[in-house]
């Protein structure tokens, strides 16, 4: 079994944004409640380990005869909140997570996750059945895998006042045979200049109108600055910001899905460099940008497309020296400093130096894939 997530924009009407909103309040009322019970036995405890872990806590059934309110909302998404709480609690236990914090009415974002029985999450004609809800229209611009079972839905609403459904999914992976005589192979070498070089020497730049919209962004957040923080005036500009902030996100996370798909529709293997965000990100020149141009999410999408399509994604080694290799003799520089553009070689090789990089990469996916063909084949003959 494969575990996933599916995002969906919805569009919930009046009704069902009011009940949203009373389901956000009271899943916070519980996290808020919950916190608050649990301080007050740590303190009361917290010399006596043995009656700190005995302590039962108050469950979401009990807070409602306190508070009937809460009785109005999908039951589901109450118990989510208080184990989710629980689990912070435990974590912070571990030392894995930091101290859990109570929720606030003001915070931009606001969610609630709530699990699936007797398949109360389904499509139902263009929009999904959601608990106590009803059907709630959605943009369906992607399917699910065949025969996957909706676990959990969350169910959000984001800065700019737009709602959202993720769906967590459960499915059999499907088994493809990768047998072919011709594999297409392309390697990508990721640059700041251009977002990527291939194989061809080609550079996948981001749009013009992300670009524009980099520029929009540039210029509302100058003027936000200059607005009486507080004032009415100030909080209009910032849902602006925040429209504007969250349309570049999603153009550029549309441009990353157009690019990934082109590539896994075009081709068999694609090579990609490993890159060591956390050394780069304490490079302050580097960090902007590396942040905003998400490869790390970019990859991440190749691979799960990959993976859907039966191709190969492979990850160069973060210690092979793309950019050293010659890529016609595979003669190795001892050293290239960044500010050298252009690769020149003692044999005649003469090339842009991501180009370069971006056939040493697809030369390791096509070995990598070689070598294990082989492998595969004197363990098929043994
Ligand atoms: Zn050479």
């Amino acid at each position: 079994m494969k575990r996933k997530g599916y995002k969906y924009r919805i569009y919930p009407n009046n009704i069902q944004k009011e009940l949203i909103h009373k389901t956000f309040g009271s899943t916070r009322k519980i996290h808020n409640l919950l916190l608050n019970e649990k301080e007050a036995i740590y303190e009361l405890f917290k010399d006596y380990p043995d009656l700190l872990k005995s302590h039962t806590y108050l469950t979401p059934a009990y807070y409602k005869t306190i508070y009937p309110y809460l009785k109005e909302v999908d039951s589901q998404a109450l118990t989510s909140a208080w184990l989710n709480m629980k689990n912070a609690f435990s974590n912070f236990y571990k030392g894995t997570h930091k101290y859990p914090r109570y929720k606030s009415k003001k915070n931009m974002r606001h969610s609630y996750t709530t699990h699936t029985t007797n398949n109360n999450v389904r499509w139902e004609g263009n929009g999904i059945q959601l608990p106590k809800l009803g059907i709630v229209k959605l943009r369906k611009h992607r399917e699910l895998p065949d025969n996957s079972i909706i676990k959990a839905a969350t169910i959000s609403k984001n800065a700019s006042n737009k709602y959202y459904v993720s769906l967590r999914i459960e499915y059999e992976e499907e088994i493809f045979n990768i047998d072919k005589d011709f594999q297409k192979v392309i390697g990508l070498d990721f640059s700041l200049n251009g977002f990527y070089v291939n194989t061809m020497g080609k550079k996948a730049n981001y749009p013009m109108y992300y670009i524009n919209s980099l520029e929009r962004l540039a210029k509302a957040q100058k003027k936000l600055s200059h607005k009486v923080k507080g004032s009415n005036n100030y909080y209009k500009q910032k849902l602006r910001v925040a429209r504007i902030h969250e349309k570049i996100l999603n153009q550029r996370d549309d441009f990353l899905h157009q690019e990934s798909r082109r590539l896994v529709n075009n081709y068999d293997i694609i090579s990609v460099e490993t890159l060591d965000l956390t050394e780069m990100m304490k490079n302050k020149y580097f960090s902007k940008k590396i942040a905003d141009i998400s490869y790390s999410k970019f990859v991440n999408y190749l691979s799960y497309k990959c993976e859907d399509a039966g191709k190969i994604l492979h990850k160069v080694d973060k210690y092979y020296a793309s950019s050293k290799i010659c890529s016609n003799c595979r003669t190795k520089k001892k050293t290239l400093p960044l500010s050298q553009r252009v690769y020149t070689c003692e044999c005649g090789n003469v090339m842009d130096r991501d180009h370069n990089a971006a056939i040493n990469i697809a030369t390791q996916g096509m070995i990598s894939y070689l070598t294990k063909t082989i492998e595969d084949g004197i363990a098929s003959i043994a």
